[in-house]
C-alpha cells in the first residue's frame, strides 16, 4: 500500500504529538504520525506506576488541549502547588489529544507501525500487527520525533550482571515486589531513583532499611520556582536567580554555589559534591524526606550483584537475600548531540528553550508553518541538547536566553509564544503590576546580557552554538 502525506512524523510521544498539533493548527497540510507502540503517548505508556509529571500539568502536553484543570493542590506532598498529572493521566490525555488531529481528516495516526528507513519508493513503514510493509510518499518533510526518545526502566536492559537468586526488580515492579520484612537497595542517581526512595518512605519503610547506591550526586530545582499562572512570579524569580548567578559566576563551581545559596538548586547532601544536572525538580518536602536516607554508597556504577555483595566500579557493598534491589539505572532523558532541527526534507525535533519539551516541539511546528527558509528557521530554533552534567548548564541557559531574544523581534512568533498554554511564562503580562513580578523582571533584565557573555566563556561544550 502506498500512503501519501505532507508530513510523516515518526514517534507519537509528547514531542511528535505537540509538533503535529501545532503544525495542523497553523497550516493546511496533511500530517501522518506513526509509532511502534500500541497507543500514542510515548514513554508514558510504559511508565512506572507511581510516576507523576515533575512539572505542573498546566504547561504540559499539546497546545490545543488543556491537561488537568489548573487546580492548586490543597493536601498532600504537592499542597500549595499546581496539580501534576499521574503517568496514567498523561497517557490518557495523549489519547484524547490525538483524537482531534485525526478527526479533521488532515491527520492520520498509525500505531503499531514502525519506521524502517528510506527506500526507493519513499519512507518504509512496517505494520507490526500484520507484518506488511508500506511505502509512504512524503510530499514535504519527514519529522524525526524520536531522536530524543527516552530510555525508561520498562524497556532498558539491566547494564550489569546479576547472580541467580539475587532479588532485583525494575522500578515498575517495586509496588508488587515490596514486602514488609525487606531491606532495599535503590540503584541509580536520578529522578527515578529519588521517586523510588520517596515511594518507599511514603509507604512507611523506615529510612534505615533503604540503601541508596548513587554513582553521582545530582542537583535538583526547587519546584516552587516552576509554578505558573497565579504563581508566575515564582518562575520569574527563578529566572532572575539564574541570570544573577550566571552574570557573576567566577567559574563553574562558583556558579553552582551561587545557585544553591539563592535556593534555586539543591542537592540531597550539601556536604557532597554534585556533578549531575538533568533539569529535574523536587519540593522542599521531598528533599527533607530523601535526606533521611543516610546509607548512601558512592563507589561508582554497579558492575555486578552477587549473592552477598554488590560489586561497583570503585569497591563493593554487602548485600543479602533479604535485600530487594530496585533498578533505576535507565538513562531517562536522551542527551543525544545537537544536529540542525531543520534539514533538507527533514525536521529533527530537539530542545530549544531549556526544560520545555512540549513547548519546543510545538514551537518547531509553528515555525515550520510560518517561515520558508531553513536558515531562518534554524536561527529561531537552534538545538539545545538535554543536560546531563553541571558542565551543560552554561550552554543550555545562554543558548535559551539568546534564542528567546531573537523571538522578541518576530511579532507573529512572540505573539504565539505569549499565548501558548505550553509557555510557562504565559501569565506574566497579567501580573506585570505586582511588585514581586516587577522586582524579578528588573533583576533578570539587569543581568541577562552579562550572564549570556559570562556563560559563553564557561561553556566547555563543543556542539554547534545557536
Ligand atoms: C520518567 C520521565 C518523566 C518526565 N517528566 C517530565 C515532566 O514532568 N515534565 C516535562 O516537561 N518533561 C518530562 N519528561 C521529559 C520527557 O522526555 C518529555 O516530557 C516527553 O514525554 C518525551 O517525549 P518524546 O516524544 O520526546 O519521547 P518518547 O516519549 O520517548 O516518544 C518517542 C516515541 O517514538 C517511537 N519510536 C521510536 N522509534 C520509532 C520507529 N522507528 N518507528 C516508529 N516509532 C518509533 C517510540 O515508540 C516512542 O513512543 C520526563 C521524562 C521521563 C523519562
Amino acid at each position: 500500500m502506498l500512503i501519501s502525506t505532507d508530513y510523516l512524523v515518526i514517534g507519537a510521544g509528547a514531542s511528535g504529538l505537540a509538533f503535529a498539533d501545532a503544525l495542523a493548527a497553523e497550516a493546511d497540510v496533511e500530517v501522518t504520525v506513526i509509532d511502534r507502540r500500541r497507543a500514542p503517548g510515548g514513554h508514558w505508556g510504559d511508565a512506572y506506576p507511581f510516576v507523576r509529571l515533575h512539572t505542573p500539568s498546566a504547561y504540559y502536553g499539546v497546545n490545543s488541549l488543556a491537561l488537568g484543570e489548573d487546580r492548586i493542590d490543597q493536601v498532600g506532598g504537592n499542597a500549595g502547588y499546581y496539580e501534576r498529572a499521574t503517568g496514567d493521566e498523561v497517557f490518557e490525555y495523549f489519547a484524547d489529544a490525538a483524537g482531534p488531529l485525526t478527526e479533521t481528516g488532515r491527520g492520520r495516526l498509525l500505531t503499531r507501525h514502525e519506521h524502517l528507513g528510506t527506500g526507493s519508493d519513499g519512507e518504509q513503514v512496517r505494520d507490526l500487527g500484520t507484518g506488511e510493509l508500506h511505502d509512504v510518499a512524503v510530499r514535504r518533510k519527514v519529522v524525526d520525533a524520536r531522536y530524543l526518545e527516552a530510555s525508561i526502566p520498562a524497556t532498558h536492559t539491566t547494564p550489569f550482571q546479576v547472580a541467580p537468586g539475587v532479588r532485583l526488580v525494575s522500578v515498575n515492579d517495586l509496588p508488587a515486589a515490596a514486602q514488609s520484612d525487606c531491606s532495599y537497595a535503590v540503584l541509580g542517581s536520578g529522578k527515578t531513583a529519588a521517586d523510588a526512595c520517596m515511594w518507599l518512605l511514603d509507604n512507611d519503610v523506615p529510612p534505615d532499611r533503604i540503601r541508596w547506591i548513587r554513582p553521582r550526586d545530582a542537583w535538583f530545582y526547587d519546584r516552587r520556582h516552576f509554578q505558573p499562572l497565579e504563581q508566575v512570579d515564582a518562575i520569574m524569580e527563578g529566572n532572575s536567580l539564574d541570570a544573577e548567578a550566571g552574570a557573576h559566576a567566577a567559574n563553574l563551581e562558583d556558579l553552582f554555589e551561587r545557585l544553591e545559596a539563592s535556593g534555586r538548586l539543591a542537592r540531597i547532601d550539601a556536604a557532597w559534591p554534585a556533578t549531575m544536572y538533568r533539569g529535574t525538580m523536587l519540593s522542599a518536602r521531598e528533599l527533607a524526606a530523601l535526606r533521611q536516607i543516610a546509607d548512601v554508597v558512592r563507589l561508582g556504577r554497579v558492575q555486578r550483584i552477587e549473592a552477598d555483595r554488590i560489586v561497583l566500579e570503585r569497591g563493593e557493598a554487602k548485600t543479602g537475600s533479604d535485600v530487594l534491589h530496585v533498578d533505576c539505572t535507565a538513562l531517562g532523558l536522551n542527551n543525544a548531540p545537537a544536529t540542525p532541527i531543520f534539514q533538507p526534507g527533514r525536521i529533527v525535533l530537539q530542545q530549544v528553550r531549556a526544560l520545555s519539551p512540549c513547548f519546543n516541539a510545538a514551537l518547531v511546528g509553528f515555525v515550520e508553518a510560518h517561515r520558508d527558509d531553513d536558515a531562518d528557521k534554524n536561527r529561531l530554533c537552534p538545538p539545545n541538547p538535554y543536560p546531563s552534567s553541571i558542565k551543560d548548564w552554561p550552554r543550555m541557559m545562554s543558548r535559551t536566553w539568546r534564542t528567546e531574544g531573537r523571538w522578541l523581534s518576530e511579532p507573529d512568533l512572540s505573539s504565539w509564544v505569549a499565548q501558548s498554554r505550553l509557555n510557562l511564562l504565559r501569565a506574566l503580562p497579567d501580573h506585570a503590576e505586582e511588585p514581586s513580578v516587577q522586582n524579578a523582571v528588573k533583576r533578570y533584565l539587569a543581568h541577562v546580557r552579562a550572564a549570556i557573555e559570562r556563560l559563553k566563556q564557561l561553556d566547555g561544550s563543543t556542539s554547534p552554538s545557536g
